[in-house]
């Protein structure tokens, strides 16, 4: 059988963190692929207006907003779904992207680093599930997909407070995928290594450097491998896949 390009025509997508990085090459490649995509950003409504702006030009037939929403704070998750998922007749995948980094070593580490990055890259990801599970449980059918880290699978000095979110999504996505596999909802997890986006252009060129040598494929990775690896997962190619933990970081770690 060949392998057709994946068709989410007429299929509805939600991507958290979609204004920028590897957030806004899902919510483009969801579009290329044919669906309805909302998205939400934190802070830069220019970036994710415009990112709008140009998908709902390039795809008139499809519907494309962009919505802020902290997934941190509980009430402004309500709040996106009541005014943007709740009203669908059907809602098909979440992707669970938004994310951010306080780097530094445990023995220094304020509880302000710590929270911040538990807050949005732990209690997010539980914050926006929760909302669609009913929906799902409804419909008897709904996928999501948790963007982890490899620093979630192998852990990375100087980020124990991100690798410990990281983790903590692999286990979330292990535990929810066997609470609702019965009700046909497949829930995956991607681990990105060193990705090119604006979490990692703080990286002098040497230590870019010395990061690109250890990789097999000898290249930082583009938003797009992610992005392809979401829409894949979320498809119907990926319909016997659940619970798993998909790492796409160029042979960094074997
Ligand atoms: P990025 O370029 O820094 O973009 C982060 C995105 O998340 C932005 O859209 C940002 O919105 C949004 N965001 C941040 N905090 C938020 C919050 N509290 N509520 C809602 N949205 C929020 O990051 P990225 O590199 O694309 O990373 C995306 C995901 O991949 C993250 O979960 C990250 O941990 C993971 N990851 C990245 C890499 C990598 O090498 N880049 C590797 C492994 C995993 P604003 O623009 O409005 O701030």
């Amino acid at each position: 059988m060949p392998f057709d390009t994946p068709d989410f025509t007429n299929r509805n997508v939600a991507v958290t963190g979609g204004s920028r990085g590897i957030g806004a090459a899902i919510v483009r490649a969801f579009a290329e692929a044919g669906a309805n995509v909302w998205f939400t950003y934190r802070s830069d409504a220019g970036a994710a207006e415009a990112l709008a702006d140009e998908l709902s030009a390039a795809h008139p037939d499809q519907s494309f907003t962009a919505r802020q929403c902290d997934v941190s704070d509980a009430e402004d998750v309500t709040r996106f779904y009541d005014e943007c998922l709740d009203e669908l007749e059907s809602f098909d995948v979440l992707v669970n992207n938004a994310g951010v980094t306080a780097d530094g070593l445990m023995v220094t580490m304020d509880g302000a680093q710590w929270s911040k990055v538990i807050d949005t890259n732990l209690t997010g990801v539980f914050n926006m599930t929760q909302k669609v599970l009913f929906k799902f449980l409804r419909q008897k059918s709904g996928n999501i997909i948790n963007i982890s880290s490899v620093a979630g699978v192998y852990g990375n000095a100087g980020q124990s407070n991100y690798a410990a979110t990281k983790s903590g999504i692999i286990g979330m996505t292990k535990s929810l995928s066997k609470e609702m596999a019965a009700r046909n909802v497949r829930v995956n997890a991607l681990a990105p290594g060193f990705i090119d986006t604006d979490m990692t252009a703080a990286m002098n060129d040497a230590d870019r450097a010395k990061i690109v040598d250890k990789i097999g494929l000898r290249r930082m990775g583009h938003t797009d491998d992610v992005a392809n690896a979401a829409v894949f997962l979320a498809s119907d190619h990926a319909a016997y896949i659940t619970g798993q933990t998909l790492v796409i970081d160029g042979g960094l770690v074997i």
